[in-house]
This record gives structure tokens, sequence and C-alpha cells, in this order.
């Protein structure tokens, strides 16, 4: 608004002033008598102090503000720690004003005119309220609005533009204030600084320096794993030791595994379920806290997790999360192959093969192993003969018949077909392909049946 026009509105809320004052003598006032207000307050969940001061204070400013316009203040009503901005937050003090002002009385019968308040967004920070606002407000005629700035007519266009340039004032402040936080949680992890919460299993409460037997336990549970034991009876083990998590949980095979994928066991800060990569390097984040395993081991571990229930990275090393739930596996063998290749201690590697890009036209997509990259397979093939090892005739009373018409007429979905799957084979180790040799060999699955 410009200067000029603020003057122009100054003027006309005078006059507003004295029409509303000569509305309410019809209702029996007489002329020069105050115009009878509520006064309403509010202070928002941040207040560090919900001792309501900040609504008494607010309540004392708009006495002195119905004085100076002419009004009195009949009713007060406030809402201490409650935020106008999030839907669904009570505000019970709102609701019983609205109340009066939709009915002209207040509780104790007092008849109402008006509204004082000391800014608008006090009232409202969603058009919601603002419409349930507005509608009570000039539920009669010749009601005032009233801030320190003077007093405004709720009935006139310039009056409701001026609530609807605060609505927009105040929701482009809690745009603001959102993404303000989003970026202090941002550059707090860029710095490096260890999560707030509860602390991680791991470490002591300054979230920096290692738990002596926690961090040994990760470190040994990392091992196990990557040498292909389950997370759950890794989780039996700790409990046989009275292991608890740290708000005093009973480990289970899923905690332990997000213990030991989580990206801060090497140092990695993650934030939002990402891995942080430094803006100038693209490198990971590392946090200020003691790591327990190096980025090699973390990776590893990772990898003998099948895909939708830790970080994965893919590709350039972007990591991207999937947790089970989101995202359901979009392939038959997902979760079902492990790796066959030999490590160079000559143990078999076991990590999970994960559904990946493939490179021709056959295999669109292929699994490979993300633990040591010595074994990837077609997927296709990998995934007929899978079909191959439940439906081949020795077999055959492993699936019924009727769910193999199904599965063979294609009325059966991928998550049928992946229970009947589950049903029949534990996993299937995975024998590296011969360099050089395209043909599909179907015998490359060894299956581990139940
Ligand atoms: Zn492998």
């Amino acid at each position: 608004m410009t200067i000029g026009s603020f003057d122009r509105f100054r003027e006309r809320s005078a006059d507003c002033r004295t029409r509303g004052g000569e509305m309410a003598d019809a209702g029996g006032r007489a002329v020069g008598d105050p115009i009878p207000v509520v006064s309403y307050a509010r202070t928002s969940e941040d207040g560090r102090r919900k001792d309501g001061h900040g609504v008494r204070y607010q309540l004392r400013i708009n006495e002195r503000t119905a004085r100076a316009h002419g009004c009195v203040v009949v009713a007060a009503y406030g809402d201490s720690g409650c935020s106008a901005s999030r839907e669904g937050m009570a505000r019970p003090g709102f609701d019983r004003m609205i109340e009066a002002l939709t009915s002209g009385r207040t509780q104790d019968g007092q008849p109402v005119a008006g509204v004082v308040c000391v800014a608008d967004d006090r009232l409202y920070r969603r058009s919601e309220d603002l419409a349930r606002f507005s509608a009570a407000l000039t539920s009669a005629p010749g009601r005032v609005y009233v801030d320190p700035d003077g007093v405004r007519d709720p009935y006139s266009y310039e009056g409701l533009m001026q609530a609807v340039r605060s609505l927009d004032a105040a929701l482009t402040e809690t745009r603001v204030r959102s993404r303000r936080v989003a970026n202090w949680h941002w550059a707090r992890a860029v710095e490096g600084v260890p999560h707030s919460g509860p602390r991680p299993f791991g470490w002591l409460e300054d979230r920096i320096t290692l738990h002596p037997d926690e961090a040994r336990l990760v470190e040994r549970a990392i091992e196990d794993r990557i040498s292909g034991k389950a997370a759950r009876a890794i989780a039996r083990d700790w409990s046989d030791l009275g292991v608890t998590g740290t708000r005093g949980g009973r480990p289970n095979g899923q905690t332990v595994t997000q213990i030991i994928t989580a990206p801060r066991i090497c140092g990695y800060r993650a934030n939002k379920g990402e891995l942080l990569l430094a803006p100038e390097t693209g490198e990971p984040v590392s946090g200020q806290w003691e790591p327990i395993v190096t980025p090699d081991r973390w990776r590893a571990v990772c990898g003998t997790f099948s895909p939708g229930s830790l970080f994965l990275h893919r590709g350039s090393g972007a990591p991207r999360r999937t947790t089970t739930g989101r995202g359901a596996p979009r392939h038959l063998g997902t979760g079902f192959l492990r790796c066959g290749a030999r490590r160079s201690d000559g143990a078999v590697c076991g990590g999970a093969l994960c559904a990946t890009k493939g490179r021709s036209r056959r295999s669109p997509y292929a699994y490979s192993c993300r633990n040591c990259g010595r074994c990837s397979i077609s997927g296709p093939l990998a995934d007929s003969a899978l079909e191959r090892l439940l439906f081949d005739d020795a077999r055959r009373a492993a699936v019924t018949e009727d769910a193999r018409l199904r599965w063979s007429s294609g009325d059966m979905g991928l998550e049928e077909k992946r229970r009947t799957v589950a049903s029949v084979l534990v996993h299937c180790l995975v024998r590296p392909g011969v360099k050089g040799q395209h043909a599909w060999d179907f015998s490359r699955l060894e299956p581990v049946r139940r």
C-alpha cells in the first residue's frame, strides 16, 4: 500500500468507526458510548515460555488499542502455545471467540460489536480460519475490527483486501520459516554435527565418542553379516548377551539391520534418508563422531541386504533409500539371489544380488552383487531360471497345479509370484558367468530349497 492510499484508508476507517457506532446505537447504545469488542491473543507453539505471558501482554495491548479507538473490551480470549499455521491444531480460545461473534453475545451475555487484536496473524494464518473469522465477524451489521493501526471496516472491499494481504504475508512467512528450519538442519548436517534425538546405538550420550561395548558389538555384527550370518541370528546373540537398544527395546532382525547399515557407522552423515554430499566436492560428508568401521565395510554390509531394507548406492555412488513397504520389489528374483563368487580368501561372497539396469535389449535388467562386484546375471535369465526351479517335473509337487496354471497364463501378479518363490526356496546361489559366454545357462542358479 502506498502512503497516499494508506491515508485514505485511515480516513475511511475513521468513517466506519462512526458508522459502526451509529449501527450499534440502533441496538440500544447511546452515541459516544464505547463499542464493545472482544479481545483475542495467541502465542505460537515455539514460544519457549508457555506460561501465558505473551498472551497476557497482548491482551493488555488490546485494551489500550481498544480505548484509543473508542472501544471497550467486554471479553478476552487467548490461546497460549498454539500454532495457527498447522492444520487441525485446536484453538479453544479462538473457537469461543467465533461463537461470541456469531451469536453477538459473549458467553456471559454481553453484546459484541467487534474484535481487537495486536495483528491479523494472531487470528489466522490459514485461509480456512480467515473465512471462518470473516463470516463470524460480519454475521451482523456494524461490526468493527481494531488493531494498533486503527479501525477497519470488515464489510468494505479495502477491509477485506487488507485481511487477505495479511493472510498472504502470514502464509509466506510460514513457508520461509519452514524452509529456514530445513536449511538449518541441512547446515548442521553439512558441518557433520550429529543428529539430535535419541543416542544412536554404539555411541555415548555426546553422540561423538564410541560406546566401547556397543561399538564392539556393531563391528562384530558387521563382520558376521558380511560372512553370511542372518540379521535375526545376530539379534538373538545380542539378546542372549542382554543387550537392549538405546531406548530399552529388545533387538530384532530389523533393528540390527538398521543399526549396522546406517551410514553413521562409517562416519557418513545422512539427512532425510539420503547420504549427505558436500556441495563443494560431491563427496559424502563425514560427521564429527568416531566411526566404527571404514566406508568400504559399510558398503560391504549394505550389499548383503536386499534392496528395501537399507541405504543403497547405485551408479555413481549416489545413494538412495528404499524402505520396506515403500517401493516394493519390481523383479521376481529380488531378495532371492545370493552371490556365488569366491572372495580372495576363498570363501563364498554370499552378498545379495540387486536388480540393476541391464546392458542389452535381451536383458533390460540384471542382478548384480553390490558386495564384491564379481557376479552379475541377466535379469530375465535369472527370473526364468527361478520359474523352472519351481515347476521342474521332479519338484512339481512344491507348487499347486492351480498356481502353476495361473502363473503360466499370466493371471498371477508379481507379489503372489514372489510369495510362491518364497514358499519353495530359501534362496539361490548364483555362480558367476563365464566371460565371453553369452548363451543362457540356467544351471547357474543353485537352489537352497525349504
Ligand atoms: Zn559377491
